[in-house]
């Protein structure tokens, strides 16, 4: 942590009860109206980048045109750029004196589904992934994200006199398959670079367009997914007891793992787990040799986490031992920890980005429902970055009103209908970085990831 003293503008001494954050910098309320030029005339390039990237998307780790344009984009606004870190991710640094070095991330990967939205400018596109081809669409909107990080760095790079330390922009790989940032990382990211103070990312999702949603605690749970194989003894299906059959095993499984979710942890506490797919066998008469579960969990704290890990492993151990089978085969396929967002750049951003833009900024309380999905941009949290994960969102009051009258809900993230509208969308999140970064939102020395 450098030295907070050293920060020439924003919140270091005025992180204020009742004031506004940002009450004695008169950059602030200064660069609101300078960014809104600045968006003004760069927002119609933002949404070509956006249409862009929307109708050429890209798998996991596949991610190479649009790496190439994002570096582009980073290079014009005077950034220094490197590309293929950890694969195809990039990282930008621009240097504005002494300062903190903040991270701002976006992820670059589409979806192996088929897009059904629509749009004129809707995706096509295919791509192999492990041998098997599918569509590709970006139905998380990481498009819209790549727009908007791409405009905080021409805006930031505009805004030089409101702001001073080292941006590091990074857009990485593979955020889906939950490996883009960990890739990144080991591929010597902060040895290479610099090791940020803090960072800011953000996620589009399907509440109102424009509104900033700043959520003090977990904005993304933990996700941890295992193969399991159940290993029996397979045989006729009319001569049971000469066999040991996998699938009562995995059944046993299936049902007994709920109890570690209703009996195990706190009932109150957040947790999931999910079979998504049981295969074994062929034809009805067969009892196969073996049963194949593919298990996820999700938990937003490290003590629910760890309780649901240990009872997948000792169920399914105490589901073969029922059985009298060998151990099963237990494959932890991979995961990633709970998003914590760092409690005192909440409460900043909070006080600072209301007085600026009212009713479109909402703080979320502590008691909230949890969020399930997950974001690997833990592993930036994890590796000792201390950040604000903004829920910004794409839903026009339109599109809000039109699937409230038929009565359906809104596409969530990863339906094939997903269409968050760019404008005011991509606006919303260029706000929420530049602001928030000129604005001096940072972690307080002592506070940590609650
Ligand atoms: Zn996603
Ligand atoms: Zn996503």
């Amino acid at each position: 942590m450098k030295n907070l003293l050293a920060w020439p503008l924003g919140l270091s001494l005025a992180c204020g009860l009742s004031a506004p954050a940002w009450a004695g910098s008169a950059d602030v309320p200064a660069a609101r109206p300078q960014l809104e030029a600045i968006l003004d005339q760069n927002y119609p390039a933002l949404e070509a980048l956006y249409r862009d990237v929307h109708q050429h998307p890209e798998l996991s780790m596949q991610e190479t045109r649009t790496a190439a344009l994002l570096a582009a984009k980073l290079r014009s606004a005077g950034f220094t750029v490197t590309e293929k870190v950890g694969g195809t991710g990039v990282v930008g640094i621009l240097r504005n004196g002494d300062g903190p070095t903040i991270l701002v991330r976006t992820e670059m990967d589409a979806l192996p589904m088929e897009e059904k939205t629509g749009l004129p400018f809707a995706s096509r596109a295919r791509q192999q992934r492990d041998g098997v081809e599918s569509f590709v669409a970006h139905s998380c909107g990481h498009d819209i994200h790549m727009a908007w990080w791409s405009g905080a760095a021409l805006a930031l790079s505009q805004m030089k006199d409101k702001w001073q330390g080292t941006l590091m922009f990074i857009a990485q790989p593979a955020e889906e398959s939950l490996g883009g940032a960990r890739a990144m990382l080991d591929d010597d990211l902060f040895a290479r670079f610099g090791k940020p103070d803090f960072g800011f990312a953000a996620h589009v999702s399907n509440l109102p367009a424009g509104t900033v949603n700043i959520r003090p605690g977990a904005a993304g749970a933990a996700s941890d997914s295992y193969e399991i194989t159940f290993h029996g003894r397979g045989g006729h299906g009319s001569m049971p007891s000469a066999t040991i059959d996998p699938i009562t095993m995995a059944a046993h499984f299936v049902t007994d793992a709920q109890t570690v979710i209703s009996r195990e942890k706190d009932a109150a506490a957040f947790g999931v787990l999910t079979v998504g797919a049981f295969q074994a066998g062929t034809v009805a008469n067969i009892i196969p040799d073996s049963a194949l579960l593919k298990v996820n969990l999700r938990s937003n704290s490290a003590d629910v986490r760890a309780i649901l890990q240990d009872g997948v492993v000792r169920t399914a151990k105490a589901s073969a031992m029922m059985a009298r089978a060998p151990e099963p085969t237990i494959n932890y396929v991979g995961g990633t920890a709970a998003l914590i967002n760092d409690a005192s750049m909440a409460e900043q951003a909070q006080k600072l980005l209301q007085p600026l833009y009212g009713d479109a900024i909402h703080f979320v309380p502590r008691d909230a429902p949890p969020v399930s999905a997950s974001e690997d941009y833990s592993e930036f949290v994890s590796a000792g970055v201390p950040s604000l994960f903004f829920a910004i969102g794409g839903y026009s009051p339109e599109a809000i009103a039109e699937a409230k009258a038929k009565g359906e809900p809104l596409p969530v993230n990863h339906s094939p209908f997903f269409a968050p509208t760019p404008d005011p969308t991509i606006k919303a999140g260029v706000r929420a970085l530049v602001m928030s970064i000129i604005g001096g939102v940072h972690p307080e020395s002592g506070s940590s990831p609650k």
